[in-house]
């Protein structure tokens, strides 16, 4: 992993002119990540710009430069791209165009199921987050970690081990996150920021998909979904269902939770999570998506109660591989 982030700290070093992308539906990993790698090419006088195919949830608008995300239509084309905590090639929605047209590409990610889509490939699924690699990154450079950068990092590290609490947290993820608060991040500001500070409509939300929650499978599945008719109801955004499908997982005997959340007419958006043993990476890859053994997503095409059912079947086999360990 050093050696293939190091080819990439070569790159930065030597070259000039890079379009940091991250993934559609952007988490705190996500833009935590891509905006410290995007502080750190300012730092060394780089010109450099920061891509996501979809806006940045009111959330993370307090992440340091966060208003210098660009919409891809509103981007240059630069000669370098560097995808960012994206599993794969679709993770980057309509700023894949400026990826495929770059003379040289860079992928730094920690998905399991990510296959090296760009040239130079940095993948390391035992990261906790896309930000304990770019961490490494920047100790490979002529950059001084500060207090923008520490606040980028610990937000990406924070969210990604649902504040280290998951067990992709290690040793190195606090010692990580230990050196990022003494350059300055201020960890209960940003604790508030992002756990303490609920929309109402966002509540709302919540509440009307733990309303319709159903258990399945003896009370070890658990399932729900939202309309775009229940997003308006609430007032709601799609960042705003953020969160759910921890919920679920949360209730006592479940081991898989499954939310699904209408996109457009026609097209719905599964998430799913495990506690314990159950790989819904494969579950998610056969719903056309990935991510990894205990958070991962796919998407269906039909009506609701298609998309359930089908949800409902592969979860139920995921469920059955692991009985035993359960
Ligand atoms: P979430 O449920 O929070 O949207 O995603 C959970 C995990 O699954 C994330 O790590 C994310 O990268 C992965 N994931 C979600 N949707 C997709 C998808 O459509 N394709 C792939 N490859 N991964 C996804
Ligand atoms: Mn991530």
């Amino acid at each position: 992993m050093q050696d293939m982030l190091q080819h990439i700290a070569e790159l930065i070093k030597e070259k000039d002119g890079f379009t940091v992308i991250t993934h559609v539906s952007p988490d705190g990993d996500a833009l935590g990540s891509s905006l410290a790698l995007y502080a750190a090419l300012l730092q060394m006088g780089k010109h450099a710009q920061v891509v996501c195919q979809d806006e940045v949830p009111r959330a993370y608008r307090f992440l340091p430069r966060a208003e210098a995300v660009l919409l891809p239509e509103n981007a240059l084309q630069t000669e370098y791209a560097i995808s960012v905590d994206c599993a794969d090639k679709q993770r980057l929605g309509t700023a894949a165009a400026l990826f495929d047209a770059a003379k040289e590409t860079a992928n730094i990610d920690h998905h399991g199921t990510n296959i090296g889509f760009a040239v130079r490939n940095a993948v390391n699924a035992k990261a906790a987050a896309a930000g304990e690699m770019i961490a490494v990154l920047l100790s490979m450079l002529p950059v001084t970690v500060d207090k923008a950068i520490a606040t980028c990092l610990y937000t990406a590290i924070m969210t990604d081990t649902g504040n280290f609490a998951y067990n992709n947290t290690k040793p190195e993820t606090l010692r990580t996150a230990a050196a990022l608060l003494a350059a300055g991040a201020d960890n209960t500001d940003i604790h508030r920021r992002i756990y303490a500070t609920v929309p109402f409509a966002k509540q709302k939300l919540l509440g009307k998909a733990l309303a319709a929650m159903r258990l399945y499978a003896d009370g070890k599945i658990c399932m729900t979904g939202l309309t775009l008719a229940d997003f308006a109801a609430c007032h709601a955004e799609k960042p705003d269902s953020d969160g759910i499908v921890e919920r679920l997982r949360d209730i006592e005997g479940v081991e898989i939770a499954a939310f699904i959340r209408e996109q457009e007419a026609g097209v719905y958006k599964i998430s799913m999570r495990s506690k314990m043993a159950a790989d819904v990476s494969r579950v998610a890859g056969e719903l056309g998506g990935g991510g990894h053994k205990h958070a991962a997503g796919g998407t269906v095409y039909g009506t609701l109660a298609q998309t359930e059912e089908k949800t409902l079947a592969l979860c139920e086999r995921a469920l059955k591989e692991v009985w035993k360990e359960l």
